[in-house]
């Protein structure tokens, strides 16, 4: 049975009625299935079973640390960003040995604390990174393991701001540098590489770009043996596509397929830092429609989430399906809706004309909502973030609670008009 789909007339959660768990918890929140994030995650160990592998999970995707748990519970590894993820992952019961680390700014104090915590490995993306990495290992007296991104400069043919393989981009390391860097690491004592790594940018629909960044790994590696210095594995990121409206995804069989061709006869472990193809689908924005409104000619629905909650569309004028809680509703007129928030930014839209039944007081799910959602949300306008709702068949566990205006002020000072400064 889908995770996600009308029962009764009414749109439900694995077992349980939308209706109930908006009562329960409020709007809006964010409503994830367990069975569908299991079954994600199951789908990529399947397809991969016959390549050595380990799946390092974009915890920027979805930190929430019941969701990192349940990931460590199937013995998911963990791609980081920030010493703040470490922590999550290890608060989930994450493994050390399964982190990766990356990004292109780790700072002194992110690097010792994954050097202590000895991490899988560290994705370095400048020269002057695996110099500071060198020097703290040393100081530290621990060996760093390390892997260079590398820049293969494919094109991933995505939405320019999540595109990250192409030369000019900010991220990796070209080839030709990176060549020269691992002979330089190769030399020190504190340095041990373990693997070459690449991301090449997000929401790839294509398989091309993923086998073609590969096929670039693995000509470095070939040069690398050459030269004496070998690579326990190839990391080749995260990015597969997940299907929001018509568009094409990235079949993770046909992906496996062809990766387990290329890497045949290579002693190499193939590492994978999917995100939102493990979470995208697995979540969903439950919100309320406040008021409806016509100005001259154009209808608006104002619903209870804002940009603030979910900023994809607004950022990347990303396309999410948005589906009443009542299956019919043959008494409401049907009309062309902007479906907005309540901020106040002309920007401030979740999705824009699409047809719907719905009169104020109607409930509607914002659908894919399980990755880059919560994760990137703020309290711009003093709004408190959403709850989080992790469903078990008829169990649901608020997984965080809605953000009060208390908490919001909590490390704020108080104002004192009398003291000065
Ligand atoms: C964001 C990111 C990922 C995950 O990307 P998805 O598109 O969510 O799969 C993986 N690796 C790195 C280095 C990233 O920055």
């Amino acid at each position: 049975m889908p995770a996600f789909d009308y029962r009764n007339g009414f749109y439900h959660v694995e077992d349980l009625d939308l209706r109930e768990l908006a009562e329960q918890f409020g709007t809006p929140a964010f409503i994830y299935s367990e069975s569908a994030i299991r079954e994600a995650y199951h789908h990529f160990e399947l397809a991969f079973a016959d390549q050595p592998h380990l799946i390092c999970y974009s915890v920027k995707a979805n930190s929430n640390l019941s969701i990192l748990q349940l990931l460590a519970s199937m013995g998911s590894g963990f791609d980081i960003v920030s010493g703040g993820e470490l922590t999550r992952v290890l608060k989930a019961g994450g493994s050390p040995k399964k982190i990766v680390f990356s990004g292109v700014g780790k700072t002194q104090e992110e690097i010792s604390q994954a050097l202590s915590i000895g991490i899988h490995c560290f994705n370095i993306e400048s020269e002057e990174e695996l110099t500071k990495i060198e020097k703290i290992a040393s100081a530290l007296g621990i060996v760093a393991p390390i892997s260079l991104r590398v820049n293969p400069d494919v094109d991933p043919k995505t939405h320019p701001y999540i595109s990250t393989g192409l030369k000019q981009s900010k991220f990796g390391i070209p080839t030709e540098t990176a060549l020269r860097l691992y002979q330089q690491a190769d030399q020190s004592a504190a340095l041990n590489i373990i693997g070459m790594n690449c991301h090449i940018g997000s929401q790839i629909t294509e398989l091309a770009p993923f086998t073609d960044a590969l096929i670039k790994l693995l000509e470095l590696a070939d040069a690398l043996t050459q030269k004496g210095i070998f690579m326990e594995h190839i990391d080749i990121g995260g990015g597969m596509a997940v299907q929001y409206q018509n568009e094409d995804s990235v079949a993770i069989a046909d992906l496996a397929e062809a990766i387990t061709e290329l890497m045949s006869g290579r002693p190499q472990k193939i590492l994978l830092e999917p995100g939102r193809s493990l979470v995208a689908n697995a979540g969903i924005l439950l919100t309320q429609v406040i008021y409806v409104k016509e100005n001259s000619g154009q209808n608006f629905a104002i619903i209870d989430a804002a940009m603030n909650d979910f900023i994809r569309p607004a950022l990347y004028k990303a396309w999410h399906n948005v589906l009443p809680i009542i299956q019919f509703a043959e008494e409401r007129p049907e009309r062309e809706y902007e479906v907005v928030g309540p901020i106040c930014e002309s920007g401030d839209f979740l999705a824009k004309q699409r047809r719907l039944k719905i009169r104020s007081g109607d409930l509607l799910s914002i659908q894919s909502a399980g990755a880059y959602g919560f994760t990137m949300s703020s309290n711009y306008n003093s709004r408190g973030r959403s709850a989080e709702v992790l469903v078990k068949g008829t169990h649901a566990k608020e997984i965080r609670r809605r953000e009060s205006i208390e908490d919001q002020m909590r490390l704020e000072s108080n104002p004192s008009f009398d003291s000065g400064y």
